[in-house]
């Protein structure tokens, strides 16, 4: 049985005296309720996680990382370099780093192969437009996506992998996918995927509902059976709107 995934994406929030307060109330009042807890900071919030979040079962995640080893790129940031402060996962093909940072299906693909290679798990993110939804193509954006940005990797990888099905008009306006579209659609994900690797991989795959995830909707939505988790952006950033959402995960 798959565990329940609940993953904060911080984005661009929080100095490291904040990232440190959040930490502190979050663990005094955290209790484990069977399901798996993450929080995906800013680099430079990462080290100081790590430590805060020392022996609570919390798991670190960056927002993004680069594809080569090392080398002339300034700015960025290599899997080695999350390796060392101890990250766990991370994510990659965020529909802001999509829209504004040039990631393409292309990048997202070296950068998991990158990131499997040092031990560092990914957390995909795909999902459409609302225009592409609305002319009938969020299936097939998503499976171009898939296709495209998992080329090449084993079904092994694919069993540890985690998706985080993100329909763009449902980040950060308040407008969630209903619950039965977020099923519909992790459920379309899990069957794409069993396609293109085998039903074994795709049964073990998580993938996460992300987009206006909030404490009074996340029972409803973690209780569809195909979604296994969620991708939690401003909702994440108060620790106990975080735990009401991670507590609406392990009521099923
Ligand atoms: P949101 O963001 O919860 O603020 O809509 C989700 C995301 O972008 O991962």
């Amino acid at each position: 049985m798959r565990k329940k995934f609940v993953a904060g994406n911080w984005k661009m929030h929080k100095t490291t005296a904040e990232a440190l307060a959040f930490a502190a109330s979050f663990k005094s009042l955290y209790r484990d309720a069977g399901v798996e807890v993450c929080v995906c900071a800013p680099f430079t919030q990462l080290a100081a996680l790590k430590e805060a979040f020392a022996d609570s079962g919390v798991k670190l995640g960056a927002q993004n990382v680069h594809f080569e080893e090392k080398g002339a790129y300034t700015g960025e940031i290599s899997v080695g370099m999350l390796r060392e402060i101890g990250v766990d996962y991370t994510i990659v093909g965020h529909s802001e780093r999509r829209e504004y940072f040039a990631e393409t299906d292309e990048t997202v693909n070296k950068k998991l192969h990158k990131l499997y290679e040092h031990g560092i798990l990914p957390i995909l993110c795909v999902g459409e437009t609302l225009a592409q939804r609305d002319a009938g193509e969020a299936e097939s954006v998503v499976a171009a996506q898939l296709t495209k940005g998992l080329a090449g990797l084993g079904a092994v990888q694919i069993g540890l992998l985690v998706i985080a099905y993100e329909p763009i008009w449902a980040i950060g306006t308040g407008r969630t996918a209903g619950p039965a579209q977020a099923q519909e659609m992790c459920a379309f994900i899990r069957k794409a995927v069993a396609s293109l690797y085998d039903a074994d991989a795709a049964n073990k795959l998580r993938v996460q509902y992300g987009g206006s995830v909030k404490p009074d909707n996340a029972a409803e939505i973690l209780g569809k059976p195909d979604v296994d988790g969620a991708l939690v952006g401003g909702a994440s950033l108060l620790a106990e709107d975080l735990l009401k959402i991670i507590e609406s995960g392990g009521q099923k």
